[in-house]
């Protein structure tokens, strides 16, 4: 089927849609984005990607396209258009084009681009994968110094999700300095004794939605979380792990760099999380 999207002010037919060759997106990755899911055809934490978005666009000193509530407005009627139950809207910001390539800024009163498309996924929430749970690798983590900004550069998770795929794993968990930052798409967590530990929010990851969403409900539901940073080696001899995200919510990881974690089946922390994360979430779906 071919999709409506939105592009600058206007839904178009997918095959209709055009941006210019000189958007600093294309040639500079100088561009934010946002994911947010769809289940029972409503956007699941929609305030925090849009908080999340008005962040990143700061950071940069990059305009916003337009108001919260026009963006709320595109997105539900994306959803609409293309009849979406579950899946995906995908966001993205670009400082736009003045016409040609330059390292330094455009003028001021060059328009930002604003792209956003649906990504239909039937059975999001009852993925086979958080049935049997992912497993991992560990590599190197040599992305920029700004991971806390949701940016378009996402070359580097791109090629780790190849060196996971190669090595016959699902995904990878990116190291530095001896410590886990995160997923390539995901925040990281393990647990151990009961215990619940993620690495704490600084420009070294991205300020996960649903990791803010699902320590605040860990939180209410009397589990103990640490955070702190942690190593691959005490994640490997956890009970068991996981990681969020806005389209995965909560997935249990079963093996780290080829060690089974527990029973190697999805943990009783990660399933109940998932289960809370969904239920929660839905309740509160716009
Ligand atoms: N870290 C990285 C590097 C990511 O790309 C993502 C997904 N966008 C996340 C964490 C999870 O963030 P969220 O829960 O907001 O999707």
């Amino acid at each position: 089927m071919t999709r409506t999207v939105y592009v600058n002010g206007e839904y178009l037919a997918e095959t209709e849609a055009k941006i210019s060759i000189f958007d600093r997106g294309f040639l500079m990755a100088d561009a934010v984005y946002e994911v947010t899911s769809v289940l029972g055809g409503k956007l699941i934490d929609f305030d925090g990607h849009a908080v999340r978005l008005k962040r990143s666009l700061d950071e940069l000193d990059m305009a916003a396209p337009c108001s919260k509530d026009e963006l709320l407005e595109i997105h539900r009627k994306l959803v609409e258009l293309n009849d979406i139950d579950e899946g995906m809207v995908y966001l993205q910001v670009t400082r736009g084009s003045d016409g040609d390539r330059d390292f330094v800024f455009p003028s001021d009163d060059t328009k930002p681009t604003l792209v956003l498309f649906t990504q239909d996924k039937p059975g999001l929430a009852n993925s086979p994968a958080a049935q049997k749970g992912i497993r991992v690798i560990s590599i190197d983590d040599i992305r920029w110094g700004r991971r806390d900004i949701k940016t378009t550069q996402l070359l580097y998770p791109s090629l780790g999700k190849m060196m996971a795929k190669k090595a016959g794993a699902d995904d990878a968990w990116m190291t530095e300095d001896g410590y886990v930052t995160e997923g390539t798409s995901n925040n990281a967590y393990f647990v151990k004794d009961g215990k619940i530990v993620t690495r704490p929010l600084s420009n070294d990851i991205l300020h996960g939605i649903t990791r803010k969403a699902v320590l605040r409900m860990a939180a209410e539901a009397q589990m103990i979380v640490e955070e702190r940073l942690f190593t691959i080696e005490e994640a490997k001899a956890a009970d068991e792990a996981f990681v969020t995200s806005a389209s995965t919510f909560v997935m249990p990881v079963v093996e780290i760099d080829g060690e089974t974690l527990g029973e190697g089946t999805p943990g009783p922390i990660a399933r109940r999380l998932r289960e809370i994360y969904l239920e929660e979430s839905l309740k509160a779906a716009v």
